[in-house]
């Protein structure tokens, strides 16, 4: 049983109010299939980058188990750029740059021995590619979760519609669910969006943690207050890394497991935020990750007797 993770291995440029880097690794498939590696063992990439992109990075991930046979090298070719600018608040940015380059033709092939996949990560990507991989793989996943932006909703809105018809989990930040539904009231995004395919909607608040909606249950959980927030990049894919790569540990589906690995997204998605790009994901083990979830849990853990 594998976990397959699909979205752009790409290169980032990103300014915050503590610095700005130059073009460093980035990507939601890179993020999301990172954070899944803490959880699951066998994780499975498909994605593309140009003959620019550095071996070195390929075998970061490779160190971390991630099965790189689907990842495309395109000769002659540009990976996928992307820039953005964060405010003040670091909640909220600007994308300053978009060059899709090896995305722009992008064909995935799914190699065989991926096709034994039950749980599978559409990481952020055309809907069109997104689609296209759910209609290759031979048997539909137990699970599938699908993350998108703005950019996308933009651009390609009809296919969004449709690929977000044939997913399990939405996750998207507060404002895509605002934009994608025309609702103010994320609780009315959600039963809108719940009638549109997903059975579950995760909406990301950024600091203000994140909701999971199903039917008429919701659950919430909180960030992790951190003295300093360095770097938001990455911190979505981050999350739905580590709430997937839980769920695939445990082979569950049900709401009760969902509940467990929206904590484990937040977890990761804390460590994310404070080092530039993947710089703080890498340096992690396993006790790392296990405290941080204990930091959650004594975050929330109260007691009330009501009478
Ligand atoms: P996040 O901060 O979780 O929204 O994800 C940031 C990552 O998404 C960056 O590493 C980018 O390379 C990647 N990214 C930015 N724009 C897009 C896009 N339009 N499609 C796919 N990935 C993108």
């Amino acid at each position: 049983m594998s976990l397959l993770v699909i979205g752009t291995v790409a290169f980032d440029a990103i300014e915050t109010p503590f610095g700005k880097t130059d073009k460093i690794i980035g990507g939601a498939a890179t993020y999301a299939s990172m954070a899944a590696s803490f959880f699951h063992p066998k994780i499975n990439l498909v994605s593309v980058v140009g003959d620019d992109f550095p071996q070195d990075a390929i075998t970061m991930m490779q160190k971390r188990g991630i099965n790189t046979d689907g990842l495309q090298i395109k000769q002659g070719e540009k990976t996928f750029f992307w820039a953005g600018k964060y405010h003040e608040d670091m909640n909220t940015r600007d994308t300053l740059d978009t060059q899709l380059n090896v995305l722009s033709n992008f064909d995935p092939v799914i190699p065989e021995a991926y096709q034994d996949c039950e749980f599978l990560m559409l990481g952020n990507l055309m809907p069109s590619i997104q689609m296209s991989v759910i209609q290759r793989l031979k048997n539909r996943p137990k699970l599938i979760v699908m993350d998108t932006m703005n950019f996308w909703m933009e651009i390609a809105m009809e296919e969004l519609i449709k690929t977000i018809a044939m997913v399990d989990v939405l996750t998207i930040n507060d404002a895509e669910a605002r934009q994608l539904t025309g609702e103010y009231s994320l609780v009315k995004a959600a039963r809108k969006v719940l009638t549109m395919g997903p059975k579950y909607l995760i909406i990301k608040k950024g600091e203000h943690g994140a909701l999971l909606f199903h039917e008429n249950q919701v659950f919430f959980a909180p960030a992790l207050p951190l003295e300093e927030v360095f770097d938001p990049t990455g911190a979505g894919d981050t999350f739905a890394g580590g709430f997937i790569g839980h769920l695939a540990s445990t082979n569950s589906v049900s709401f009760e497991s969902m509940k467990r690995a929206v904590i484990y997204g937040s977890a990761m998605a804390s460590y994310c935020v404070e080092k530039f790009g993947l710089e703080r994901i890498v340096s992690l083990n396993d006790e790392d990750v296990e405290s941080r979830v204990q930091q959650f849990v004594d975050l929330v853990q109260f007691d009330i007797a009501l009478v």
